[in-house]
């Protein structure tokens, strides 16, 4: 049985960027659905006593989609913080990595929220580690994770409409934009320095 993820911030928290209404329906409606379904199609599947990483490398249709969709929405909800002006410039291993790959951060920022709006329809644009340590930003429609081709994720902006519509509507790009302020660098770095 998998369950809903708590967020580890108030449901206030993130305004304006994502507002306690879209965290409402995104959190509490959206992925409490991905959860139900995932535990109603797991039995009798044989994947019943794997993780959630295991089942969306290895299932396809309904249970890939609901354990995809929550295996990104737990690493989407927990990647942010509260807005704070006084925070200093993110520092360490994954910076270090993005700016020799990039140049700057800035650049970085740029490429990857260009990615996302590029996107057409419903997915994810991702920033994953190779085994080596180099960078990947992909694009993957709908439920998909670069964990499936063997890469470790460590950012994700999720690009369907139930994220931002009732904040920015069709300003897809605006959001993206917006979200770099809500980002925890401190996170990140955890994972991309993790096993
Ligand atoms: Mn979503």
């Amino acid at each position: 049985m998998f369950t809903l993820i708590q967020l580890p911030y108030a449901s206030d928290a993130l305004a304006p960027v994502i507002s306690a209404d879209t965290l409402a329906f995104h959190h509490g409606k959206h992925l409490q659905a991905y959860v139900d379904n995932l535990n109603r199609l797991l039995p009798g599947s044989g994947l019943e006593e794997k993780s959630l990483e295991e089942i969306v490398c290895e299932a396809e249709g309904a249970i890939f989609n609901n354990a995809g969709q929550i295996l990104n929405h737990n690493l989407y909800f927990t990647q942010f913080r509260p807005m704070s002006p006084s925070l200093p410039a993110p520092t360490g291993n994954l910076v270090a990595q993005i700016e020799k790959q990039w140049g700057t951060l800035e650049a970085f920022k740029s490429d990857f929220v260009a990615k996302g709006t590029t996107l057409f329809g419903s997915g994810w644009v991702w920033l994953s580690a190779a085994p080596g340590g180099t960078l990947v930003i992909s694009q993957e429609p709908n439920a998909g994770n670069p964990v499936t081709r063997g890469l470790k994720p460590i950012l994700t902006f999720d690009v369907w409409e139930h994220a931002y519509y009732l904040d920015y509507q069709n300003r897809r790009a605006a959001h993206l934009e917006a979200l770099w302020g809500i980002v925890d660098w401190k996170v990140l770095e955890e994972r991309y320095n993790s096993k």
